[in-house]
Parts: structure tokens; C-alpha cells; sequence
């Protein structure tokens, strides 16, 4: 096909609020970079209308589309066809049609371990992790971190009904964490402390983030915050200033999480490392 004819392949992202997504512009440097014709669209969803949403994307030829809040496990639950991580998570944020049925993957883990161990260099086999809580995005990537090798898990939330309810769930997936309030959070008892603390509390965002006790983590600990913020977010300050070195916010993640969806929609695995850059 030339390229004056070539069809321009349909994307959108789903969510609500949809605004502030930066789907859009990550997608076109993509489909710029892989010289592809892509349209891809922001859709705000009536709180009670992503099934039809949904449903009315695909008849007309979409090709992909992501979701975000609030809607991904509705999106689990629509879908006929799961990838085994998206099973794990319960959630969906990549959806596309297949032998007209609706498949759907979770893409967030792999972008968070395609971040710390590809771009930041970071080694994670062997390494004790913490996370900071324990809502959806949590769900979405304890599976990638075990395959990564994490050996061992908490995972610390405000409320203990939440987390206790994720150990449960994971134990079926045979994923093993150990459940604690933040109320609760101490340094492990044979005192050797985490490599790795991941902050998946949303409070981070308007920066009202519980306080920490010290002497948590290991001298060469790692330190990543899913949320990300121009200036920084009040987790990445609060590690650097307890003398953490190697910390990341979540912009890397929203990227590689993109690319693994691009990848699945048209075939081709865009390059990250400038667009991250560039972003920040
Ligand atoms: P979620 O399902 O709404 O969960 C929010 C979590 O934050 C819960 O564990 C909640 O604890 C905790 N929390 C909220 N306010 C708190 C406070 N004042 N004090 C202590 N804990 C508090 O959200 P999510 O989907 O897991 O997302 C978490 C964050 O990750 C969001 O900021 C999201 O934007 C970010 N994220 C980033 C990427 C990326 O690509 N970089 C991808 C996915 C998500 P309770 O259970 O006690 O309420």
C-alpha cells in the first residue's frame, strides 16, 4: 500500500476524567517515529457507559484502545479473551478485537519492569520489595516484578481490609506477599531492609503523603513512585532526603506501558528512551 492510501489505524483512550491524559501525544510520537497513520482519540465516559462506549469504538473499526480510571476492571470483566497477567490483575488497561472477541492485556507491569531494568539500569532478581499501597495499579504488577525474580514482597495500605484482601487474591495466583498497615511498617527483622520501595499511594499526587520510618531500605536501595509530577513528587524528595540515590518517578512506566500496548495493536515496538526525555 502507498503511502497517500494507507488506512489510518484507530486508537483511543477511555476514562473519567480523560483530560489530563497523556496517551494521546505519547501514541503520535510513536506512530510519527514507526512512520504509521494513527488517530488516536481522548473518550470521556459517562460513569455508566463504558460498555456501549466500548461497544460502539470496535463497530466502527477501531483497532485499540486503552483505559484508565475508573474503569479497568469493568473492562476485565467485558473482555472474552485475557492474557495471563491481565487474569493476575483483574484489571485491563489494552483492549482490541480478535476472531470477534474481545481481548484484553494489563500492560502496566511490564512497563514499570521494562523501566527500572531497561532504561534505569536497575537489576531487581533477588532484591526484597516493599510497596506502598495497595489498589489497582498494585494488582497490575506484582505478577511482571515476581517474573523479574523479586523474591520477596510487602505491601503496606492505610486499610488492612484492602490489603489483606490482595494476599488473598494472590495466594491463588500462588504469588506470595505479606500483608501490613502503614501504621505497622518496620524495617524487616533480620535488618537487612528493602531493595526496592514502590510508592502506589495516589495521595502522592496532591502531595499528602503519609510519613515513613526511617531505616527501611538497604545503602544501595531503589526507589520508584508510580505517580509522576512536574517538579517531583513529595515520595521521590522524601527518599532523596534520607539519602536514597537511585530513585524514578512514573513517567518512564506510563511510557513503556503505552509502547507495550502500541506494540500489540500494530506490530511494531516503538523506541522510549528520547520520548521519556523529552516528556520530562
Ligand atoms: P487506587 O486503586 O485508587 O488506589 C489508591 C491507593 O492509595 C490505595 O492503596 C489507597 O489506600 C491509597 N491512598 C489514597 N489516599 C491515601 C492517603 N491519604 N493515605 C494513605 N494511603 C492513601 O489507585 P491505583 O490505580 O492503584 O493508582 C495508584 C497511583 O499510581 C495513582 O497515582 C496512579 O495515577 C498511579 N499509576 C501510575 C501509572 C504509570 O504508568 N505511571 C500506572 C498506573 C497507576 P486505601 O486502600 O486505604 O484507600
Amino acid at each position: 500500500m502507498s503511502n497517500t492510501t494507507k488506512s489510518v489505524a484507530k486508537l483511543a483512550v477511555f476514562g473519567n476524567p480523560i483530560a489530563h491524559s497523556k496517551s494521546p501525544v505519547i501514541h503520535q510520537a510513536f506512530a510519527k517515529q514507526l512512520g504509521l497513520a494513527v488517530e488516536y482519540t481522548k473518550i470521556l465516559v459517562p460513569l455508566d457507559g463504558f460498555t456501549k462506549s466500548v461497544n460502539d469504538f470496535f463497530a466502527a473499526g477501531g483497532v485499540g484502545a486503552n483505559v484508565t480510571l475508573p474503569f479497568k476492571q469493568q473492562a476485565y470483566e467485558l473482555c472474552q479473551q485475557l492474557t495471563q497477567r491481565a487474569e493476575v490483575a483483574a484489571a485491563v488497561n489494552t483492549l482490541w478485537y480478535d476472531n470477534g472477541q474481545l481481548h484484553g492485556d494489563n500492560t502496566d507491569g511490564i512497563g514499570l519492569v521494562t523501566d527500572m531494568q531497561v532504561n534505569l539500569g536497575w537489576s531487581l532478581a533477588g532484591k526484597r520489595a516493599l510497596i506502598l499501597g495497595a489498589g489497582g495499579a498494585v494488582r497490575g504488577i506484582l505478577q511482571p516484578l515476581v517474573t523479574a525474580g523479586i523474591t520477596d514482597i510487602s505491601v503496606a495500605n492505610r486499610s488492612w481490609s484492602r490489603v489483606k484482601q490482595l494476599a488473598v487474591d494472590m495466594q491463588q495466583h500462588d504469588i506470595a506477599i505479606t500483608p501490613l498497615t502503614l501504621n505497622e511498617l518496620v524495617a524487616p527483622q533480620d535488618n537487612s531492609g528493602y531493595g526496592l520501595v514502590i510508592n502506589a499511594i495516589s495521595a502522592g499526587l496532591s502531595g499528602d503523603m503519609p510519613s515513613l520510618p526511617t531505616k527501611l531500605s538497604t545503602d544501595d536501595c531503589c526507589c520508584y513512585d508510580l505517580v509522576y509530577r512536574d517538579g517531583g513528587t513529595p515520595f521521590i524528595r522524601a527518599v532523596a532526603a534520607s539519602g536514597c540515590r537511585q530513585t524514578a518517578d512514573g513517567m518512564g512506566m506510563l511510557v513503556e506501558q503505552a509502547a507495550a500496548s502500541f506494540e500489540r495493536w500494530l506490530g511494531k515496538a516503538p523506541t522510549t528512551k528520547q520520548l521519556i526525555a523529552s516528556l520530562r
